[in-house]
């Protein structure tokens, strides 16, 4: 079998190689980044560490190159730890076992960290050659991207110098990224008066499955069915029903597939009660036929609970739960077809007296996030909650002015004769974050061609790699 060390470029996978030998999950990237800092001092290049980990190691600009601006390389030096169920693996402790398999280059029973190894690799390479052209340079190595963007976050003062920012963390050779979202959770707290459930009255769950769910960003665009809007749907078109408990939804940022409810039914409309659920089912299921395929609707009698939430408290709650915005809110005017502003409604729990409902709003322009926000807030202050805010992190809008934008555009068209994609993603990227800490950075996001990152089956395309690193350096030389 080839080694990886034996592709093209060599100087590239050298590199890799070594990180894959160096354990780096999230969290645990003090030996990757020893690794970065020996490797600036034997190379006698000047570095910086911040309080949180992040590493920026300088390059002096090569002979011609004195005056041009000073460029920033970004890449985070963390991986997503997951491996298959039947593999002895240690994250903290063994080596990635990296395989070439036909164009591909894969590991062996875990995630490869061609995300970011790939952005980290480029960065040694380049900051390792002694006669690549290019500007002074600031190749910023960052900690833990993967669980929470936190080296992006705290990223320290005066780290950074550069007017202009590549960040080498994009997943398909070609495309440009030029803008993602922010983001911040919203969480919504109610309080109610529990009453002894109404005599004559019976017990069922109601549950909602087989939704399909998705990332709450990459995929709010997709308007797949939200468990949690279609059982607050059903209990609003039968009044009659009391709710006992809600339990709804999960992750913030994955759209809800489950809901479950227990309610207490009078004995005198049961059967209305059943034949509604199975209504309501045929109706959810034609209005999505075109993006679900397997929606599960129904009612099942349980013991009948012995409280259920007082009855003005109900009717406010679920008047909230109806009003409150969710899903796309805005498409982009910059990017057609980007969702600019989205909102996901992701969890509803209803118990013991307190109810609390989970957002994750998602934005590349920050006003509109604020405006979401707002009207989260509105609706659950009418109906006599509050809202609790989190997680704050800035969009990077698209700049369709970007100078780096329309260099590296006409150096793709030179070099592989075709024009490179645009595109921005309405998810977080580490820019979006770095760019608000240093809002002279005109910015732009590459990589080579990925599947399957953060999988077992994470593999990146070896013919890709070579036009990911040719075309950063003749972006290197000709800015
Ligand atoms: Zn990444």
């Amino acid at each position: 079998m080839k080694e990886i060390t034996e592709l093209e470029p060599k100087a590239l996978w050298k590199q890799f190689a070594k990180v894959c030998s160096i354990p780096h999950p999230s969290k645990h990237e003090e030996k990757l980044r020893q690794y970065v800092i020996d490797f600036a001092q034997s190379h006698g290049l000047e570095y910086r560490q911040d309080a949180v980990g992040n590493v920026v190691v300088r390059k002096p600009a090569a002979a011609g190159y004195e005056g041009h601006p000073t460029v920033v390389l970004q890449a985070h030096m963390d991986m997503v730890p997951q491996k298959n169920s039947d593999l002895k693996f240690n994250f903290e402790t063994d080596p990635i076992r990296p395989y070439v398999d036909g164009e591909w280059v894969t590991a062996d029973g875990t995630t490869l960290g061609a995300d970011d190894g790939m952005g980290v690799s480029a960065m040694l390479a380049v900051l390792e050659g002694k006669d690549i052209p290019h500007p002074a340079l600031e190749c910023l190595f960052t900690v833990d991207e993967e669980t929470g963007l936190t080296g992006a976050n705290q990223l320290g003062d005066g780290m950074l110098s550069g007017d202009i920012l590549i960040n080498l963390d994009s997943e398909d050779e070609g495309e440009l990224y030029v803008g993602c979202a922010g983001a911040v959770n919203v969480t919504a707290n109610f309080e109610y008066k529990e009453v002894a459930t109404p005599d004559d009255s019976v017990g069922y769950e109601v549950a909602l499955s087989g939704l399909k769910g998705g990332h709450s960003g990459m995929e709010i665009i997709l308007q797949r069915g939200n468990a949690n809007k279609l059982l607050t749907r059903f209990l609003r078109e039968n009044p009659y029903v009391r709710i006992s408990t809600i339990d709804a939804g999960g992750l913030r940022n994955a759209i809800p597939r489950e809901a479950r409810a227990i309610v207490a039914v009078p004995v005198a409309q049961t059967a209305g009660f059943e034949k509604a659920a199975e209504d309501f089912e045929q109706t959810i299921r034609r209005e999505f036929a075109l993006v679900e395929d397997s929606i599960r609707f129904g009612v099942r009698r349980v013991d009948t609970p012995a409280i259920v939430a007082a009855c003005d408290f109900q009717t406010r709650f679920v008047a909230a739960l109806t009003a409150m915005p969710n899903g796309i809110m805005r498409m982009s005017d910059a990017v057609p077809g980007l969702v600019e502003t989205s909102t996901n409604m992701s969890r509803v729990q209803l118990a013991d007296g307190k109810a609390q409902l989970l957002f994750m709003v998602r934005c590349m322009v920050n006003y509109g996030k604020k405006q979401v926000v707002a009207m989260i807030e509105s609706v659950a202050s009418l109906a006599g909650g509050r809202i609790e805010t989190q997680g704050d992190y800035d969009g990077w809008a698209p700049n369709p002015d970007s100078k780096i934008l329309h260099v590296m555009k006409e150096g793709y068209e030179k070099l592989f004769g075709r024009m490179p994609e645009v595109k921005a993603i309405h998810a977080g990227l580490e820019c979006g974050i770095i760019g608000a800490k240093y809002p002279q950075l005109d910015m732009v996001s590459v990589g080579p061609t990925m599947r399957y990152p953060h999988s077992p089956d994470e593999k990146v395309e070896i013919a890709s790699v070579v036009k990911f690193y040719d075309f950063l350096l003749y972006t290197l030389k000709n800015l």
